[in-house]
Formats: C-alpha cells, sequence, structure tokens
C-alpha cells in the first residue's frame, strides 16, 4: 500500500460552518458520499466530520447547496420534478454559479442568442470582442453579433477567427487573440465573447484573464462538452506539446449564455464526446442522475430537445455546486477529473485532436472504474452499468491500441494532480455515485490498469 504519509490531504472540517474556506489538513482523501435515498432529489452539502464532504439528498425538488453560515451556495429552479418534455423553451433556466463578488448567472434555453437582452446586461465598456473558430463563425458569428448589438448602437464588435481544432489550442494561437486585441487599441473597459466549444471557450478566457492583466469576458458555448462543462468554473487555459492543459489560470466569466438550438449543428461524434462529462457527474456525485441517463440515453443521442436540456442544466447544477464549494482546486473540485488523468495521457499519447477529448475521457474512465475495482472499491456491477452507458452513447471503452504502458506513465507523471512525485487519482468508492480524489491507493493495482488496457 502506498505510504500513509501522503502529501496530499483536503479537509473539509467544521470550521468551515463559519468562516467557508477549503483547507488542508493531515487526512488523505476527499470523500464525496451521496447515500441512495427514496427522497425527492435535491442536494445539500452538510460537513460531518473533518475529512468528508456529505452531499445528501433532501426532500425539496430545487437543487440548492448551502453551509450555515456562509456565503457558499449553488442554486437553480426546480429540475427533477420534471420529465424532459416539462422543460420550457425560450425562457432561459437560470443556475447560479456563487463565488461571492465573482458570481454569476447560465442561461440555459432555446433561442436565447435571440434575446439580446439577456447578453448585454453582462457586456462592460462599449467594445467587444468576439473569439471564436472558422467551423463556429460561418454558423453563428452573424447571431451573436446581432445579439450583441441590436438595439444597442453605442457598442462596437470586433471579432478574431481562429483556426478549428484542439490542436490549435496553443501558444500560436492564443497571440492571435491579442495580436487582434491590440491592434484594435481595445482597453481594459473591453469584453471579450467566447463562441464555440471547449477550444474556444479555454482559449478565450485564457486571452481576457492575461490582456491588459484581465478583462471582462462571457462564455457562450456550442458544444455539449462546453455547455455541461468547460464553460462553467473559470478554468481556461492552452496545451504544451508535453501535456494537456498545461498552462493557464482561473478566471471567471460575466456569465454563461447557452443556446440548446446551437446543438442542432453539431456532429454526431461531438455530441456524443460531451455525453462522457454528463456520465461523469452521475458516477462522481448524482447516482439519481446516472439512473435516470441510463433510461434517456437514447432521447440524448436522439437529441431530444427536453432530454438536453435537462441534461445540461443537471450537469450544470453540479459543476456551479462543486465550483462554489472549491473554485481554486483545494481538492474537491478535482473529483470532476474522473478519468482524465488516463484521458489526457491518450489525447497527449496519440496527438491533440486525433481522439476527442470526451472519447479520451470515457476510455480514462474506464480505466479509472477498473482501478477502483482492483482496489476492492466498488462491485463489478457499477463497472458494467458504466461499460453499458458508455456504449449507448457510442464512446469508447478502452484506450487506442497504440498507447503503451510508457507512454500512459510519461503523460501521467506531469498530470496537475502530481503533488510532490506522488500522483493523485480520482477513483470511486462504496455505492455508485461516491468517489475520492486520493493518492493513497496500491500501486499494483495502477499497475495492473494500465497492464490491462495498454500494450507494454
Ligand atoms: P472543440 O472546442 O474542439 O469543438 C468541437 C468541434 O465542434 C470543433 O470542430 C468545433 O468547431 C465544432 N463546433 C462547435 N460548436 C459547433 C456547433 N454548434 N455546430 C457545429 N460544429 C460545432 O471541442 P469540445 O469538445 O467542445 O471541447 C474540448 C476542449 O474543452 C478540450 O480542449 C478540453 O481540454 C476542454 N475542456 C475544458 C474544461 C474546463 O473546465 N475548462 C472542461 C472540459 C473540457
Amino acid at each position: 500500500m502506498a505510504s500513509s504519509a501522503n502529501p496530499f490531504s483536503l479537509s473539509l472540517s467544521s470550521e468551515l460552518a463559519s468562516n467557508s474556506s477549503l483547507h488542508c489538513a493531515n487526512s488523505s482523501e476527499v470523500f464525496l458520499r451521496f447515500p441512495n435515498s427514496p427522497a425527492p432529489p435535491s442536494l445539500r452539502s452538510s460537513f460531518v466530520s473533518p475529512i468528508k464532504i456529505e452531499l445528501n439528498r433532501v426532500g425539496v425538488s430545487a437543487l440548492k447547496v448551502s453551509r450555515i453560515g456562509s456565503r457558499i451556495s449553488a442554486s437553480s429552479t426546480p429540475v427533477m420534478d420534471q420529465s424532459p418534455s416539462q422543460t420550457s423553451p425560450r425562457v432561459p433556466t437560470v443556475v447560479e454559479v456563487d463565488l461571492g463578488n465573482r458570481s454569476y448567472p447560465i442561461y440555459i434555453g432555446s433561442g436565447l442568442l435571440q434575446q439580446p437582452e439577456l447578453l448585454q446586461r453582462h457586456v462592460h465598456g462599449k467594445r467587444a470582442l468576439v473569439v471564436t473558430n472558422t467551423t463556429i463563425a460561418a454558423l453563428y458569428l452573424d447571431k451573436v453579433v446581432d445579439a450583441l448589438t441590436r438595439g444597442n448602437p453605442n457598442i462596437s464588435i470586433e471579432s478574431v477567427i481562429l483556426p478549428d481544432g484542439e490542436k490549435y489550442k496553443n501558444m500560436d494561437t492564443l497571440m492571435k487573440v491579442f495580436d487582434k486585441a491590440i491592434e484594435s487599441r481595445l482597453d481594459r473597459r473591453c469584453t471579450f465573447v467566447a463562441v464555440g466549444g471547449g477550444v474556444i471557450g479555454d482559449m478565450c478566457g485564457f486571452a481576457a484573464a492575461a490582456f491588459l492583466r484581465g478583462v471582462n469576458f462571457i462564455q457562450i458555448p456550442t458544444t455539449v462538452m462546453a455547455q455541461v462543462d468547460s464553460s462553467v468554473g473559470g478554468k481556461t487555459g492552452i496545451n504544451h506539446p508535453l501535456g494537456k492543459n498545461l498552462i493557464g489560470a482561473f478566471y471567471q466569466p460575466q456569465c454563461v449564455l447557452i443556446d440548446t438550438d446551437t446543438l442542432n449543428t453539431l456532429p454526431e461524434r461531438e455530441l456524443a464526446s460531451g455525453f462522457a462529462e454528463v456520465i461523469k457527474y452521475g458516477l462522481i456525485r448524482d447516482a439519481e442522475f446516472f439512473e435516470w441517463q441510463e433510461k434517456n440515453m437514447q432521447a440524448l443521442m436522439a437529441r431530444d430537445p427536453g432530454a438536453l436540456a435537462y441534461a445540461i442544466k443537471r450537469s450544470c447544477e453540479n459543476k456551479a455546486e462543486v465550483v462554489s464549494l472549491d473554485e481554486k482546486e483545494s481538492g474537491l473540485r478535482a473529483t470532476l477529473n474522473l478519468g482524465h488523468t488516463f484521458g489526457h495521457a491518450i489525447e497527449t499519447g496519440v496527438g491533440y485532436g486525433q481522439w476527442l477529448h470526451g472519447e479520451a475521457v470515457a476510455a480514462g474512465m474506464v480505466m479509472a472504474v477498473d482501478m477502483s475495482y482492483r482496489l476492492g472499491w466498488i462491485d463489478d456491477s457499477i463497472v458494467k452499468r458504466v461499460h453499458n452507458i458508455l456504449k449507448q452513447a457510442k464512446l469508447p471503452i478502452t484506450p487506442p491500441e497504440s498507447m503503451t504502458v510508457e507512454m500512459f506513465k510519461s503523460v501521467m507523471a506531469v498530470d496537475k494532480k502530481v503533488a510532490d512525485g506522488l500522483l493523485r487519482l480520482i477513483l470511486l468508492k462504496g455505492p455508485l455515485g461516491n468517489c475520492v480524489f486520493t493518492g493513497d491507493y496500491d500501486r499494483k493495482a495502477l499497475d495492473d490498469t494500465l497492464r490491462a488496457f495498454a500494450k507494454s
């Protein structure tokens, strides 16, 4: 077994109830436990011991997270008692990301790009820079410019259209954003607007964090991946040839505007890729959502608008809750990276863009689940359910054949979750919906998993 002198620790103590800050102590795991309960689903965080975060379901329909005496919460309008078909189009659902004076709304709904007031109330200054790529510009740039300018003659819009693809998520492409901003003489009162998937959102957010040491920015995500995950929570950045997302900043947007209609043009492979992150939320912290997905994956794959709206909303609620509790990833937020350490190794190993992010995460989740099972932390029914749902979503359950054990090891060694040389992983532990972020595991289980999924 790994040494008990594990350098990683995160503790949420009873102190949190009074001062609402995360802090580290000498415990080895962050626990997320989600006891099964027949009660209507709502989430509430409560602090039960110095080393546990326990998320309980309580008997009201709105998802609401709160701390006694704390400012930290994430809330939204009721959702779980809605069937997909009851989701109303055109009326935006609002999920709040509660981060004190950096709080912001996530608007979710159909036709939101035709509601300019939603966007315009979050634009600061008289100038905006829309950052997008060649594919999305052809589809949505005019619509976004219209939403920013309709009835608002005082604003002027610049745009920069970047090449499309994960392989361009790098310093050279980032410089094109700065070039445009500087050539256009944008000042600190401008707003950057990201229109696109996770690649554009991550790059535009990082550019906004760095330009003039920080300007306002807005996320308009147009992929499932971006709508359920990357646009929320303020992680921004670019890749390095040696590893994914190694250069970046935490930088929160003014708002996230999710027009679900944009998914109508999304290629099927990209659609499925985003579902990997939806499945992740179920596995790590929301068993009931996972069960809903098991029943509704076909509807999601068929782009049923109600099912998509529901999955996006529930995912945003989960992400908002975690981000509100641990914005800078002291521990809890790392649990959102289930399967990502293996997945990032795949993305880097096969070359950026060859495997989509969600595809790599899907195979990575299978590996994390396999390792959890080898450790005796979950039973085999969970392993089977993970395989089944990923297959339903047409996502891979094994890494590409070209991946070797050595390729995994060398990329995983520079993962952001390595602390003092110890690789910490997110692993499932206990009933469905529970996970730990820990460096305290038997190294043999990791080796066995790597050998089972990759050639020597
Ligand atoms: P992506 O941004 O490359 O978009 C996928 C493809 O779909 C691109 O070709 C894009 O041009 C196209 N596209 C986007 N919207 C479209 C639309 N509506 N219609 C037609 N085509 C459209 O990929 P992604 O999956 O959105 O994002 C992956 C990236 O997100 C990765 O770089 C990953 O590291 C990052 N990510 C970041 C976070 C975070 O917290 N910041 C979380 C998850 C993923």
